[in-house]
């Protein structure tokens, strides 16, 4: 095997190099090169950046292993203190990360600001979650050495760290679903090591990110391997890390093509291993007949606002939407159709999602029971752009056709005309999994209890009139669903809830004091809330 060198990386710097970070060295890949491409402009960014192979995957996996020896016993103070140090290293890199978001994205800068700042927030939030505690998920069941036929021995319960992740960077959020995001920041925060897979649409991001990970591992003295930044395809490095034995969980936001394959190569692995793979949604949306009736144009407008934020490119777009049959049903539909017709093309994230996009419009388009509601395609203006696009249809023609369920991602949604409530509630039932369901109701409003029961076992957030573009990272928040929303639908990417995804339960059966973690000793010196003989204290 080939062990990587190069320069050592110990500061937050804003020059590019086109290299990856393999713990503490930047590494220049010499398998082929990729470049981040404006796509407003279509210029080509430098600097280049090499690709890696399998060796330096093997090396990255193998640093990760060992730093997950130590890394995992830090305390839970030191890795928040980590984290911090993180969201301080991003927020300082300012304009030089702002103005490489924007060339690599083409996102709007109030966009990107806002996505720094969820980005640098989620970091401190889990920093939080580390010092408050429940993450340890502490039970204590005390020794009965009276009780009869036979004694009770001491039972003590905590969650510990995994092992390394490999986390794949989302290409439609390039910061907080990217190398420091979501899932990189649960993983640091569980105590496993991370690995990611750069994603290519946007490698200059993801060298500044990596770089001011890399310097609050310097800053923190801990081990080199707790993260490392890979460039290379998802066919040879992807696949790689996800069947290296070192690897304990992977984390990945993109296709569903992309999301099964790791699925099936952890799978087969000899020892498989767990794959948090977000996916696809269509993100139904389900409006009442009460709702419809006092705001059926304001409703076809927000509609509107929502499938466009972000060129549509977001997981919790609204592609889908019900409404009853009539004239209300009719009045939501031109208002939507007006309110589109004044909207210019917007850039999308690169040439490869524009023609998927435009690949899914057309199938739309060339569907016979399918009404085309805008006749715009591409603007020409744009290097990589798209213009919103709306499609009717009936019931009777979506139930028939299994295939207009598949997610358009972009600017497209399809509205659907039914008969009344009852058939909103048996067409739920049958849609496949999905991030959201949403529902715009009266609050009393006959058929809403058997939607929100239908909603529930479809959905992992359901939302009473509002529009589900536009997650809130807090405790409560699930970002999941069924299949195919993700390939596990008992977790979350988004929101507290995501550390867990990365920690394993252990039970202790009469360990000595001396050696009980501080989470699970008597005097409780973290001074965590616990489940101790059954009871919830902090004691
Ligand atoms: P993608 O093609 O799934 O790629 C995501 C990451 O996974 C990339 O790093 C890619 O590496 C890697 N990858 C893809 N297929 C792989 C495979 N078979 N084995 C190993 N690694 C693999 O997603 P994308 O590039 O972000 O966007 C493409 C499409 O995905 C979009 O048009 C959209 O339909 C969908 N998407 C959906 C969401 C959502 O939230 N629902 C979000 C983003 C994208 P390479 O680049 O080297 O292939």
């Amino acid at each position: 095997m080939t062990v990587p060198t190069g320069t050592t990386v110990t500061t937050v710097t804003t020059d590019l190099t086109g290299s990856c970070l393999i713990g503490g060295a930047a590494v220049r890949g010499t398998h082929g090169e990729v470049s981040g491409v404006n796509p407003v402009t279509g210029e080509t960014l430098a600097p280049s950046y090499g690709l890696v192979g399998i060796d330096e995957v093997d090396h990255a996996a193998e640093l990760a292993w060992t730093a997950f020896a130590s890394y995992r016993k830090t305390s839970p103070a030191a890795r928040a203190a980590f984290l911090e140090t993180i969201a301080d290293n991003i927020a300082a890199l300012g304009s030089a990360l702002t103005d490489r978001v924007i060339a690599e994205t083409g996102l709007p800068l109030p966009r990107v600001l806002g996505e720094t700042g969820r980005t640098v927030g989620q970091l401190r939030l889990f920093a939080a979650v580390l010092r408050e505690g429940n993450f340890h998920g502490a039970r204590i069941d005390a020794a009965q050495p009276d009780r009869t036929p036979l004694p009770r021995p001491d039972i003590r319960l905590q969650s510990i760290a995994l092992g390394p992740v490999a986390v794949f960077g989302a290409s439609n959020f390039p910061l907080a679903f990217s190398v420091a995001g979501g899932d990189t920041a649960s993983a640091l925060a569980a105590g496993c090591p991370v690995i990611v897979k750069a994603h290519s649409a946007h490698p200059g991001t993801s060298e500044l990110i990596g770089g001011a990970i890399r310097a609050a591992v310097v800053h923190h003295d801990l081990p080199e391997g707790v993260f490392s930044l890979l460039y290379g395809s998802g066919a040879v490095v992807g696949t790689a890390l996800v069947t290296h034995p070192r690897i304990k969980a992977v984390g990945f936001t993109g296709s569903r093509g992309g999301g099964l394959a790791l699925v099936t190569a952890a799978a087969n692995r000899p020892e498989p291993i767990p794959v948090y793979a977000e996916m696809s949604s269509i993100n139904p949306v389900f409006v009442l007949p009460g709702a419809l009736a006092h705001n059926a144009a304001g409703l076809g407008e927000q509609w509107v606002a929502s499938v466009v934020t972000g060129t549509g490119q977001l997981c919790t777009s609204p592609g889908l939407v019900f409404v009853p049959e009539g004239p209300a049903g009719q009045a939501f539909t031109a208002a939507a159709t007006a309110a589109v017709q004044k909207l210019s093309a917007t850039p999308m994230l690169t040439a490869g999602i524009r023609d998927a996009f435009d690949r899914g419009a057309t199938r739309f388009r060339e569907h016979a029971g399918v009404r085309n509601l805008t006749d715009r395609v591409s603007d020409s203006a744009l290097v990589v752009g798209a213009a919103p696009q709306l499609f009717a249809t009936d019931a009777a023609i979506f139930l028939a056709d299994p295939a207009l369920q598949e997610e358009v991602f972009g600017p497209a949604s399809l509205v659907v005309t039914v008969r009344d409530t009852a058939q909103m509630v048996q067409i739920l039932a049958g849609l496949e999994g999905q991030l959201t369901v949403t529902l715009h109701t009266d609050a009393d409003e006959p058929g809403c209890a058997e939607l929100l029961d239908a909603a529930e076992l479809r959905a992992g957030r359901v939302l009473f009139n509002g529009w589900p573009t536009g997650v809130e990272v807090v405790s409560a928040m699930v970002h999941g669903g069924p299949f195919p929303a993700t390939s596990n639908a008992q977790g979350t990417s988004v929101g507290t809830l995501a550390i867990d995804r990365f920690l394993r339960p252990v039970s202790y059966q009469n360990v000595p004091a001396a050696l009980l973690s501080e989470a699970l000793q008597d005097d409780n010196p973290l001074g965590i809330v616990r489940q101790h003989n059954g009871q919830f204290a902090r004691e």
